[in-house]
């Protein structure tokens, strides 16, 4: 971030007040030096969303959304840093830095792209409802949409004619450069002449999250290739970092904290018909991480209903793995025999395909192994510790012993390998602080109840008590903490600790650019409230901590003394005494494990 922007953030902040912001939308109660109510960003009944006005920030207990005033516009209008920022700053009365004139005549140009755009989207409607389209309305009642779908949606017919867009954006006076970058006309190779690139085509216009029209996707009538056809790539319209109806279904994804993802334009019209209003399409390419990104603004969970052939199957599996890099927590159902959602839909209706995926849906873990089986044309033992070993680092990340538990149970039954041999396989490659802290089962995370953990009183002891932080620093390092966040967290603390007193506000900054805002909102709450830990507390977490890295230390020494075969060589006998010397002397040098 600029200097320039921290000053302009610093502005805003000074002059307007968070709970005025939040209290256009949400009704506050104030209640000692905090405001309450309904949290705008999951439904609820009982007010846990909190503003804590003397340092703008708010947090939720309930869905732990949480931050600083950009981040609370950025989540309640869907926009950008840079958007949030300049609302604000209007709304404060802050001059934001002038654009440079290249960016200007961009954000020009772009605007009158999206003005062509719409122009282009309203004809195809009108030709739709005219007698020129009544065979792109027949196909879409054969496919038994609705008139309100085809309306929300703002379907359209492009006719069987060469210039109908060129002509009719020339007549509303827009130029030969905006009309080229819409992308609705091509070149022709011959002639230099330009003709329209949908024809005899049902057009499905293709909107960004704020309603803008930038792209548009058309359908053949009957079977004639290519089946679907897109705008090219524009300045304006990319398929990779867009979803086809998002704009639609924002709200009613951020309401569920959900988004159901299907592969075509039909099946996301079928599912917003039948009032699963969730659902967004990904546009003929396979899931990218700018769209998992763009999930990421609305949901924390993707439901993947993709078709249950190979071809399918494989995209999901691409899938799973961009949404899962972003955090998402994800469900795949697999749909059978070519099958897709519209024909389920036609067939049983909403209630019952709502319960079909209920009941079909599978986690990412269990839908790799089954896939991985799958594609294995033998399970002999290679293959076996191949399926394992590709599924081990997403089960060690598993946030609880009986969810993991689980897995290895289902590993043992799928591949016929005993429980206790796929534990130990699991194990092997789980190495790092982290999962001996899960293993000790000291610092268990309670944070989804609303009450702090013992990680979080003593991650709010050492930013509180310098002495302490640097007490746990030297003992155990900072990577005890099991919430990666709250890693975070300390680490960017330990570099500004050195220069500045100011330290734990400046994190602020820090938090948001990094992504640790929430928990950084909620530990600014739980630093007023919790009294903190005592010294000798804190030295007993510490030596727990010490002693199971010890225990550790010690079955792994064990392990390889069984290892060690009576034909050993000197070698390997003298490094493992070595090592036996320095693990009882610390203060020895030796080999180290
Ligand atoms: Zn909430």
């Amino acid at each position: 971030m600029s200097r320039f922007n921290e000053e302009v953030i610093r502005e805003i902040n000074s002059r307007l007040e968070l709970a005025d912001i939040v209290a256009e939308t949400v009704q506050l109660t104030r209640k000692g030096n905090r405001y309450w109510g309904l949290c705008p960003f999951h439904q609820e009944k009982t007010s846990s969303f909190s503003v804590t006005p003397d340092r703008n920030m708010f947090y939720c207990f309930g869905c732990h959304a949480g931050g600083d005033m950009i981040t609370y516009i950025m989540k309640r209008d869907n926009m950008d840093f840079r958007e949030a920022v300049e609302y604000l700053a209007n709304r404060a009365g802050v001059t934001v830095q002038k654009e440079s004139p290249a960016a200007r005549r961009k954000q020009e140009r772009a605007r009158g792209v999206v003005a062509a755009n719409l122009a282009a989207a309203q004809l195809y409607r009108e030709i739709l409802l005219s007698a020129k389209g009544k065979k792109g309305l027949e196909y879409l009642q054969e496919r038994r949409l609705s008139p309100e779908i085809v309306e929300k949606f703002g379907l359209g017919f492009a006719p069987d004619n060469w210039n109908t867009i060129e002509d009719y954006l020339f007549k509303k006076a827009f130029s030969q450069e905006q009309v080229k970058s819409t992308g609705l006309i091509k070149r022709s190779d011959q002639q230099n002449r330009y003709y329209d690139l949908f024809r005899n085509r049902v057009i499905f216009p293709i909107h960004d999250q704020r309603g803008e029209v930038i792209g548009f996707g058309g359908r053949v009538l009957d079977g004639s290739l290519p089946k679907y056809l897109n705008t090219p790539e524009t300045e304006l319209f990319s398929k990779r970092k867009n979803l086809y109806g998002l704009y639609q279904a924002r709200q009613a994804m951020r309401n569920l904290n959900q988004a159901l993802v299907v592969e075509g334009y039909m099946d996301c019209l079928k599912m917003h018909q039948a009032g699963i209003e969730n659902t967004v399409a990904t546009l003929g390419t396979a899931m990218t991480q700018e769209q998992a990104r763009l999930l990421r603004r609305f949901v924390e969970e993707v439901v993947l209903l993709f078709d249950g052939d190979d071809a399918g199957q494989r995209e999901a599996l691409r899938a799973v793995e961009v949404l899962r890099a972003e955090g998402l927590k994800v469900w795949v159902v697999s749909l059978p025999g070519g099958k897709d959602p519209d024909d389920y839909l036609d067939l049983y209706g909403k209630e019952e395909f709502l319960q079909y995926i209920q009941n079909s849906k599978v986690d990412h873990i269990e839908f790799k192994l089954n896939r991985y089986i799958e594609t294995e044309t033998e399970l002999n033992l290679d293959t076996r510790i191949r399926i394992i070993k590709a599924v081990q680092k997403d089960i060690a990340s598993l946030e609880s012993e009986l969810e993991k538990d689980y897995y290895v149970r289902l590993l043992s039954r799928r591949l016929q390998v005993q429980e206790n041999l796929i534990r130990r396989e699991l194990n092997k490659g789980s190495s790092g602080r982290s999962s001996e802290l899960n293993k000790s089962g000291i610092l268990r995370d309670n944070t989804r109840y609303g009450k702090s953990s013992l990680e979080e009183r003593l991650l709010v002891s050492m930013l509180k008590n310098t002495v302490i932080f640097e007490q746990v620093q030297e003992t155990v390092g900072l990577n005890i903490f099991r919430n990666t966040q709250y890693r975070q967290m300390i680490h960017s603390y330990a570099d500004l600790l050195p220069i500045n007193d100011h330290s734990w506000d400046d994190l602020g900054n820090i938090a948001r650019l990094e992504g640790f805002a929430s928990a950084y909102a909620r530990v600014s709450f739980l630093m007023e409230e919790e009294p903190g830990l005592k010294p000798v507390e804190v030295q007993g977490i510490i030596r727990r901590i010490q002693m199971r890295r010890r225990e550790l230390r010690w079955q792994k020494l064990q392990e390889r003394l069984n290892q060690i075969s009576e034909d050993a060589d000197f070698d390997q006998l003298l490094r493992f005494i070595l090592d036996l010397d320095t693990f009882i002397n610390p203060t020895h040098k030796g080999v180290t494990t």
